[in-house]
Parts: structure tokens; sequence; C-alpha cells
């Protein structure tokens, strides 16, 4: 099999692995009083010390959560109470963010929030003069992310940060593509929200953080015990913490390396992609992620293109949202000015550093077959 969807999630490392079994060993609460219980919140500060050091902030800053998708619902829920107390209403979200962000959004605008969506380029980068422009007085919250999940396009969020710091709005940045991939210092962004979640770099599912900075409000949003300082309930699920750490510390140690190879093999498939008639790429190749390509194939539908490289055992993705079986267009390509016929034409491909050459050839090879099966161009 060749996988080439990393940005949907990514093969556990295998130093991951090893540290969830040893974690594993330590079966107490960390909530309890007896010996079982100190031992598991001894190894509970230590990973949270460890990852704050990976991420360059202070241990109490990091909130573990349940992965991404929590990440990004306690930040907009906890701007949202913050602003409801100040009388501020209104929040400008980027309209490519994740269904995380934008779901919760709309859910606010039911609540009574007023949002303004910016919309991006042609290029995929929403620049930091639209946001300023959709500022308002009563504006509490911006949340931009750190790259895009579809195009993989970098966003100016230190611009952003450095905005919002000047005119005192909170700042969130969804870095869940990002982080363990690009390099990454929390103090240097100033965002004062990050989500990440370990899926994404090579740690196991449903586990992620949420580094609120000091200054920022934060509120439970469920009911229960104290953990988390109080903010996040729920017994701590200790070892999937210890495989998010792990994965990260691997992911930090190995990313220059890692990122050379992801780039030379996306590059390569690139460069051949390109040539080929009808095929365009969506985005532009400065200032994307280093294994994301996001390629229009004019006049083929992606989920035929998709199901018959699965059939090659091929694992590629649309970047759509299956709702209720039918494949809605991607509102990423959507929002860049791609027709719905270009968004319902696009696949996107991510690559990991364990693809061999012999495995990029079989990809390049394949999807050009495919593409000429289709439409008989290649
Ligand atoms: N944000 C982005 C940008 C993502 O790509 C994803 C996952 O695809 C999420 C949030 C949700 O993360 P999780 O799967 O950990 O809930």
């Amino acid at each position: 099999m060749i996988y080439v969807d990393h940005a949907a999630t990514t093969p556990l490392r295998a130093e991951a692995k090893e540290a969830m079994l040893s974690a594993m060993e330590y079966f107490g609460n960390p909530s309890s009083m007896h010996k079982a219980g100190q031992e598991a919140r001894g190894l509970l500060g230590s990973l949270r010390e460890t990852l704050a050091g990976l991420l360059n902030c202070s241990p109490r800053e990091v909130i573990f959560t349940s992965g991404g998708t929590e990440s990004d619902n306690m930040a907009l829920r906890a701007a949202a109470i913050e602003g409801k107390k100040l009388g501020k209403t209104h929040m400008v979200i980027s309209a490519i963010e994740h269904h995380a962000v934008l779901h919760t959004a709309y859910a606010l605008e039911q609540e009574g929030f007023q949002v303004t969506y910016v919309k991006p380029g042609r290029d995929g980068i929403v620049s930091s003069e639209s946001i300023e422009q959709a500022l308002r007085e009563d504006t509490i919250l911006v949340s931009l992310m750190y790259a895009n999940n579809e195009t993989g396009m970098i966003q100016p969020v230190e611009e952003v940060a450095r905005l919002c710091q000047k005119k005192k709005i909170l700042f969130h940045v969804d870095a869940v593509q990002a982080l363990g991939h690009v390099p990454m210092a929390l103090d240097v962004l100033g965002a004062d929200y990050v989500a990440f979640s370990a899926h994404k770099f090579g740690g196991p599912r449903g586990i992620g953080g949420l580094y609120v900075k000091k200054t920022a409000p934060l509120y439970s949003f469920m009911q229960g015990g104290s953990q988390e300082r109080g903010k996040r309930a729920g017994t701590e699920n200790l070892p999937a913490i210890a495989g998010m750490v792990k994965a990260l510390e691997v992911s930090l140690r190995n990313l220059e390396e890692d990122r050379k190879r992801i780039a030379y093999l996306r590059d390569q498939f690139v460069d051949t992609l390109s040539e080929i008639e009808g095929v365009t790429l969506n985005g532009k190749m400065e200032g994307r992620l280093p294994g994301n390509a996001n390629f229009c194939f004019h006049g083929a539908s992606a989920e035929s293109l998709l199901m018959m490289l699965s059939e090659k055992e091929i694992c590629v993705s649309t970047g759509a949202a299956c709702a209720a079986g039918a494949l809605e267009p991607s509102h990423v390509l959507l929002a860049m000015g791609l027709t719905k016929e270009e968004a319902g034409s696009s696949l996107r491909f991510s690559f990991g550093s364990e693809m061999t050459d012999a495995e990029l050839d079989t990809l390049v090879e394949s999807v050009l077959q495919v593409y000429a099966a289709q439409t008989g161009k290649r």
C-alpha cells in the first residue's frame, strides 16, 4: 500500500508506541492520593514539562484535550464567554478553517454572535490586511489556522498575532497541520490559543492539546472533576499523552531531515504532474507545508480518481467532507475562487518521509494512468 494521506492522519511512530506501553504501567488515577496515583501524577507532570519545553511555553499553559476538534471548540467557546462578559460579540474567522472551527462559529452565530468570514486569495492565503479590514470595536477573537489542511498553504499567523496584540483582541491559531512539521516556538508566535493534535505528527488519535497563554481567558465547557486546573474535566489519558509527547519529541528531532525528504518527494511529484495538460496546482509552491500537493484534474471526477487509485492500493484524499453520503465540494477551494467543477476535480496528496523512490514512481505512473483513463489526457 502506498499512503499519501498524512494530512488525514499519520502512522504511529514506533517510539510513541513504546512510550505508550511503558505509560500503561502507571495504572493509577493521577487524582488519587495513594502511591499508585502519585506515581501517575508524577509522570503526568513530567510529560507536561517536556511538552512545554518542546513548545517553548510554561507547563501551566498546556491543557490536554481529546484532540484538535476539542481544542478548537474550547478556544472559541472561551473567547465567546469572555466576549459576552465584555459586551464584545463579534468574531473574525478565516473562511478556510477546519470544520472544528467553522461549525463552532456557526453555532455561536445561533447564540447571538456576529462572525465575519475572511476569504483567502487565489493562492490560498488569507492576508493580514483582509483580517485587519474585518476588525470592529466589538471584535473579541480572530481565528486563523497556521497551515491549511487541504492546500498546505501557510498563513501569516505571526503578522496577525502582532495585529491582535496591538488591538487587544484574542487570537486563536489552529496549528493541527503544522506542529511537528515546521519549526514553531509559541513564545515567538504570540497567539493566545494554539490547538494541536497528536495523530498528525506520529502520535495516537484522540489526544491533543490547547496552549493557552497565561493572560488569556479560559473556561471549562464540560462539567466534572478539577483536572487540568479545573478547565478540562475527565481522568487524564496518560498512555496517549505519553505517546503524543514522544511523537512530538521525535518529530522535532528529525524535523529538518524529514522536511528535506518529504519536500524532495513532493517536488518530484509536482514537477511531473505540472507538465500534464489539464492538471493544475491549487495554491502555490512557496509558503506551503513541505508534504502537501493539491491538484485540480480538469475534466475528471476527484471521487472516481480516488477510487481508481484506491483499487491500486494508493491512498489519497479529496479533502472534501462526506455529508450524508454526498461529497460536498471543498469549502477551502471554493473560497479560493475555484468553481464547483474544479473543486470536485481536485485531489490532495500529503507525503510522509517513509515513502521510497520506487513508491514515488508507482504513484506518479498510477496517477497518470487513472487521469488518462478518465479524460484521455497524459
Ligand atoms: N484542525 C485541522 C486543521 C485539522 O486538519 C484537523 C483534522 O483533520 C482538526 C482540526 C481536527 O483534529 P482532530 O482529528 O484531532 O480532532
